[in-house]
C-alpha cells in the first residue's frame, strides 16, 4: 500500500476505536455489539463528502431526504435486540446498510426492507463490497414486514412511527424481541416488545430519541 493510503487507513481505525469507546463509556456493555462496530466501516457507507466525519457520534445524511443513524443509537439498539448469532432478524428501513452491517456481524441472516428505489440499490452494492453475504435487501414497505421469511427472532424498526406496526408484532417467534422507535414526527420512545415463549407480550420504554419518518400502510402517510 502507498504510504499516505497507509496511513488513512491508520488513522481511520484510531478514529473508529475512539468511537467505540465513547460508545462504550456511554453505557454500551455488551463486547460483541462493541467489537462488531469495531469491525464494521462506517466511512464506506457514507456519501464521500461526508466520510471524514464517519467516526462523529452523529446522524449524518445519506441523500433522498434520510439519514445514517447515530452510532451510539445503533450500539444501543443491537444491544436490545440480545442477539446470540444463530437469528434470523428482520430490518425495516435498510437506508446506509450501516445497522444491517453491524446486524450481519451478530446474527446469522438479515433480512433488511428500504422503501426508497437508490437508497436500497446503493445498500445492496455497498454490502457487496464490503463482503456482506447474509444480507438481503428488499424493496416494499417495512410497516408490513415480510411473513414469507419469517417468523422473526428479532425485529429492528429504523425508522420511527406512531404505534408498533401489527405485521411486525405478528411475525415475532417465541422468545423474539422487536425493537424501534414510535410517538410522534417530532420524538420518540425507544420501546421493546418481547414475545415469550407461551406468546404473551411485554413491553418496555427505553429512552427518547428522533428518528425519520416510517411511511407506509402502518407508518405515517408520505408527505
Ligand atoms: N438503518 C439505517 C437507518 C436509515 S434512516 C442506517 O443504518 O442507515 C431510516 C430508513 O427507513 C430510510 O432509509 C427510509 O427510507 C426508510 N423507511 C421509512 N419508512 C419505511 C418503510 N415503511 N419501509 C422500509 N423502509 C422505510
Amino acid at each position: 500500500m502507498e504510504r499516505s493510503a497507509q496511513a488513512r487507513g491508520d488513522r481511520t481505525v484510531r478514529a473508529r476505536r475512539r468511537m467505540v469507546e465513547r460508545i462504550a463509556k456511554g453505557g454500551v456493555r455488551c463486547e460483541r455489539v462493541l467489537r462488531a462496530l469495531d469491525t464494521v466501516p462506517r466511512h464506506l457507507l457514507l456519501p464521500e463528502a461526508l466520510d471524514h466525519r464517519a467516526y462523529e457520534i452523529s446522524s449524518l445524511p445519506i441523500g433522498e431526504g434520510q439519514t445514517i443513524s447515530s452510532p451510539d443509537i445503533v450500539a444501543a439498539m443491537t444491544e436490545a435486540l440480545q442477539l446470540m448469532g444463530d437469528e434470523t432478524v428482520l430490518e425495516i428501513g435498510t437506508g446506509s446498510a450501516y445497522q444491517a452491517a453491524v446486524l450481519s456481524k451478530l446474527a446469522a441472516r438479515v433480512v433488511s426492507i428500504e422503501r426508497v428505489p437508490l437508497l436500497a440499490t446503493r445498500a445492496r452494492s455497498a454490502l457487496d463490497k464490503l463482503g456482506v453475504s447474509n444480507v438481503v435487501v428488499h424493496l416494499g414497505d417495512g410497516t408490513r414486514g415480510r411473513p414469507a421469511d419469517g417468523p422473526y427472532d428479532a425485529i429492528i424498526v429504523t425508522a420511527g412511527g406512531h404505534e408498533v406496526p401489527q405485521p411486525l408484532i405478528d411475525q415475532l417467534a417465541p422468545g423474539g424481541r422487536l425493537v424501534g422507535p414510535f410517538g410522534s414526527r417530532d420524538t420518540q420512545q425507544l420501546v421493546r416488545i418481547t414475545r415469550g415463549e407461551q406468546g404473551a407480550l411485554k413491553r418496555e420504554e427505553l429512552g427518547v430519541c428522533l428518528f425519520v419518518p416510517l411511511v407506509g400502510e402502518h407508518g405515517w402517510d408520505a408527505k
